[in-house]
C-alpha cells in the first residue's frame, strides 16, 4: 500500500504511521525526521534546511523531492510506504505523481487527520522529546511521571526549537497556505479519505484501519 498521510502538524500523523507500519510491515517516510537527522549529523544538506526548520517554513522542495525520491526507490519500500510530512505543497504533489506514475506504482490512498486548531496549539505547544530515545510526551495530554524526565529512559526531554509558540503559529499559517489545498488535490483524485484526529490514539487508529481495509 502507497499512503500519504495528511494534515496539520500536531494532527498526530507521525504517531498514526508508526502504528500502521506495524500492522502493514511497510515503512515510513517522514520528511521532518530525515531532515531532524540532517540536523543533528551536521551534513551540508542539514546545515542548509536548518533556517528554514527553525523559522517554521518549508525546505525547498529540490532538497525534499530528491530525500524522498531517494528514499521510495529503497528495497524496502517495494512493497508500499507512508509518506509523512510530504507532499508539503502541490508542487511537491504533482512532482511525486509523475515520479511514481513514470514508475507505475502511483499512490493508492491519501488519508487526511482532522484535528481542531486550538487543539493543534495545545498538542504542539506541550510536545516534549527525549533527547536519547525520541519518545514524546505532551504535557497537557501525556505528561512523563517526573517533569522533564523520561520515563522510559530517565535521559532529559527538550521542547522541540520549531515547537516554540512563535514557530508554531508560522508553521499552522504554512500549513494552510500551502498543504492545506492538498486536501482538494487528492479528492480530485479521488483517492482521499478523511478521519477525525480527535480522541484516543487507539479509536483514532481502528478508524483508520477500517478505512483503509474498504479500499
Ligand atoms: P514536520 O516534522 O513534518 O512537521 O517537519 C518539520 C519541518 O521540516 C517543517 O516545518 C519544514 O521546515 C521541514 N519539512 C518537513 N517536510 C517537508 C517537506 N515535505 N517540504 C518542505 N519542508 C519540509
Amino acid at each position: 500500500m502507497r499512503l500519504v498521510l495528511l494534515g496539520a502538524p500536531g494532527a498526530g500523523k507521525g504517531t498514526q504511521a508508526k502504528k500502521l507500519i506495524e500492522k502493514y510491515g511497510i515503512p515510513q517516510i517522514s520528511t521532518g525526521d530525515i531532515l531532524r537527522k540532517a540536523v543533528a549529523d551536521g551534513t551540508p544538506l542539514g546545515k542548509e534546511a536548518k533556517s528554514y526548520m527553525d523559522k517554521g517554513e518549508l525546505v525547498p522542495d529540490t532538497v525534499v523531492i530528491g530525500l524522498v525520491k531517494d528514499r521510495i526507490a529503497q528495497d524496502d519500500c517495494k512493497k508500499g510506504y507512508i509518506l509523512d510530512g510530504f507532499p508539503r505543497n502541490t508542487s511537491q504533489a504533482e512532482t511525486i505523481d509523475k515520479v511514481l506514475s513514470e514508475m507505475n506504482v502511483p499512490l493508492d490512498v491519501a488519508l487526511s487527520v482532522d484535528v481542531d486548531k486550538n487543539y493543534l496549539m495545545k498538542r504542539l505547544t506541550g510536545r516534549r522529546t527525549c533527547r536519547a530515545c525520541q519518545h514524546m510526551y505532551n504535557v497537557f495530554f501525556s505528561p512523563p511521571k517526573t517533569e522533564g524526565v523520561c520515563d522510559k529512559c530517565g535521559s532529559e526531554l527538550y521542547q522541540r526549537e520549531d515547537d516554540k509558540e512563535e514557530t508554531i503559529k508560522k508553521r499552522l499559517d504554512v500549513y494552510e497556505a500551502q498543504t492545506a489545498p492538498l486536501i482538494e488535490y487528492y479528492s480530485g483524485k479521488n483517492i482521499l479519505k478523511s478521519v477525525k484526529g480527535e480522541g484516543s490514539i487507539e479509536d483514532i487508529f481502528k478508524e483508520i484501519c477500517a478505512l483503509l481495509n474498504a479500499i
